[in-house]
């Protein structure tokens, strides 16, 4: 099976011919002829099922669909439209795992029952149920915020930024912050969340999302209700 043979499965549904090349490639985000992945592909061409399979085999939606839209990007933006809405809660899903993984770290650091994390926007004390983790790019994709953030480089009035434009200003603060901070990951309080990430992480699904989240969280820990 060759890697087009692999998109194609993909665009035409075809479940059988998908699973087999899952299993034959390595890497499943292999660009094809015509510069797009498996995933890409099925969203594309509306193919839920095939979306579906391609996300569970860990698809990455953070591949370019477009020459200036990641699949995730673009999925944001959509409407009432179903593999958008699955990509959403897959990453979702991600985002929590990634979030009870650096928990479970930070709590092997404390020292104290009591002692908390702080939110790496607002320095507020944060709990690992109102908090969620957004990733260095994540962050800095986020209009609301990195129009604070340059508004608050413009008022240190720092010689490095001086004659700089609006781009070069926060590439540099992007850079500093990857430079001093190892874990690449921003653990947010739920405020900031509201504030600034609302479209980084739930794009225009929101409530449905949280509903099946809730859902799917529900029937992986019955015991809890
Ligand atoms: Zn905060």
């Amino acid at each position: 099976m060759t890697v087009s043979d692999f998109t194609k499965a993909a665009a035409d549904g075809n479940l059988e011919a998908l699973q087999e090349g899952i299993n034959t490639f390595k890497n499943i985000d292999t660009l094809d002829q015509d510069n797009q992945t498996a995933l890409g592909k099925a969203v594309l061409a509306g193919q839920l099922d095939a979306a579906q399979m391609l996300l569970n085999a860990k698809a990455s939606a953070k591949v370019k669909l477009t020459d200036d839209k990641t699949i995730i990007q673009w999925a944001r933006e959509q409407k009432d439209n179903d593999i958008a809405f699955l990509i959403l809660l897959y990453n979702y899903m991600d985002r929590i795992a990634y979030s009870t993984n650096i928990w479970e770290k930070t709590r092997k650091t404390f020292k104290r029952p009591d002692d908390c994390r702080y939110c790496d926007i607002c320095s507020g004390k944060i709990q690992e149920e109102d908090s969620l983790a957004l990733d260095l790019d994540e962050v800095f994709e986020s209009v609301p915020y990195t129009e604070r953030l340059y508004q608050q480089c413009l008022a240190l009035k720092a010689p490095q930024f001086s004659n700089k434009s609006k781009k070069e200003i926060l590439d540099y603060v992007k850079e500093q912050i990857k430079n001093n901070n190892k874990s690449d990951c921003y653990m947010v309080c739920n405020n900031c969340t509201a504030r600034f990430f609302q479209n980084i992480v739930y794009g225009n699904c929101q409530n449905d999302l949280i509903d099946a989240v809730n859902e799917i969280m529900d029937q992986a820990n019955p015991e809890e209700k």
